[in-house]
């Protein structure tokens, strides 16, 4: 492993060497047969993750710039959205909507909740909506979204679902061939960036579209946007050595990688590693005095947030941590100081976790807190023993 510290922040995610390889190859034309192939490959593997008959698009950018492709590409101006937010990544469709004169409506979930499957149904009913974004795991809150439930919901009401997997993407499982109780009922669009669960350092945008989609894209005809007009993408998509703006010829390469790996393990393996993970570096750092803001039954396979036994200062701990070599991160908003986010996700180990659990203890025990960290080791051990079989 060439890196030096373990960043379990929720993205960007330890980067293995075969990725930072790939990272530093050499770096050709984007119209070279050679880059060309590599870039149709990564296109085809990234339709065989979400199983779909439409369109990807893997492009420069971030997931932010996939949120906003989503939104400008499926609802036009004056047209109605429903964000249902489980945190603040749920919250940022609401500016981003807004910004294209588009009328939003939001169900805003207490932090570390879920919101009601009944609530939907009610907002769903008042009124016209074209679509309803849901983010799969919300990364400041660690609350995952029941899509099971969510889905037939709002495929039922006709509005289009527009999934944000950006912390859950090649992790959870977002097959958009899954039908979710009905033929008609799937997943309409999902969007991720390179830097979370998938293992790549930052810097794409991925996104896929299901012919339902692309058919409300064609019907909106002009819309405000030129780089973010999945129009203009269509063609490079379908033969990569087509131009429209440079891609990110390297990082290209390490999302090629990294989708390898990702295929390679599988996503129903990949899924259970995930939920396995989730539980055990939880079930661990409970029995330091931490709390998770969600529920074990709505928590995030990808990612935890947790609060601070009283005698713990968020600064303290993480430049504690920090010194020791494990990053984590600080809490958005009013959470802010009073926890902190961990990431176990994409190419993390259990090695990692439980060097981690290690580290959290010892960081713990010098700041005065006393903790059993072999307790928690095992308890970790265990969890992952049991879950991952
Ligand atoms: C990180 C994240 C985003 C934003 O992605 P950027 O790559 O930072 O633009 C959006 N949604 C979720 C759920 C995220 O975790």
């Amino acid at each position: 492993m060439r890196n030096k510290e373990m960043l379990l922040v929720p993205g960007p995610t330890p980067v293995v060497d075969e990725i930072y390889d790939a990272l530093a190859s050499e770096t050709r034309g984007h119209t070279d047969p050679r880059f060309v192939n590599i870039y149709k490959n990564a296109i085809e593997q990234t339709k065989k993750l979400f199983q779909t008959d439409g369109e990807v698009f893997v492009i420069a950018g971030s997931g932010t710039l996939a949120m906003e492709m989503a939104i400008v590409n499926t609802v036009g101006k004056g047209e109605n959205l429903l964000v249902i937010s489980h945190g603040y990544f749920g919250d940022r469709f609401i500016p981003l909507a807004t910004a294209y004169g588009i009328h939003v409506e939001v169900l805003q979930a207490e932090w570390g909740k879920q919101i009601e499957v009944s609530a939907v149904k009610a907002k769903l009913a008042e009124g016209n909506f074209k679509a309803v974004t849901i983010t799969h795991a919300d990364t400041s809150t660690g609350v995952v979204s029941d899509l099971d439930a969510l889905v037939p919901v709002i495929k039922k009401a006709g509005a289009l679902v527009i999934l944000d997997g950006v912390v859950a993407t090649a992790a959870l499982d977002e097959n958009m061939s899954k039908e979710y109780n009905h033929p008609d009922y799937k997943l309409d669009v999902v969007l991720t960036g390179s830097q979370k669960a998938i293992g790549v350092p930052p810097g794409l945008a991925i996104i896929a579209f299901n012919q339902s989609a692309l058919k409300a894209r064609k019907a909106l005809g002009t819309i405000p946007a030129y780089y973010s007009d999945i129009t203009n993408w269509i063609p490079v998509m379908n033969d990569p050595g087509k131009y429209f703006a440079t891609p990110p010829v390297n990082l290209i390469y390490a999302y090629e990688v990294a989708m390898n790996i990702v295929l390679d393990e599988g996503i129903t393996k990949r899924a259970a590693r995930h939920i396995a993970y989730g539980r055990a570096i939880r079930a661990a750092l409970f029995t330091y005095g931490m709390v998770a803001l969600a529920e074990e039954a709505v928590a995030a396979p990808t990612l935890s947030c947790l609060l601070y036994p009283a005698e713990i200062e968020d600064g303290e701990f993480r430049a504690k941590l920090a010194e020791k070599g494990v990053i984590v991160a600080g809490s958005l908003a009013h959470l802010a100081g009073k926890a902190f986010r961990i990431g176990h996700m994409g190419n993390t180990t259990p090695v990692m976790l439980e060097e981690a659990v290690k580290i959290i203890g010892e960081s713990l025990n010098e700041l005065g807190k006393s903790v059993d960290i072999e307790a928690a080791i095992l308890r970790l051990k265990e969890v992952l023993a049991v879950t991952t079989k």
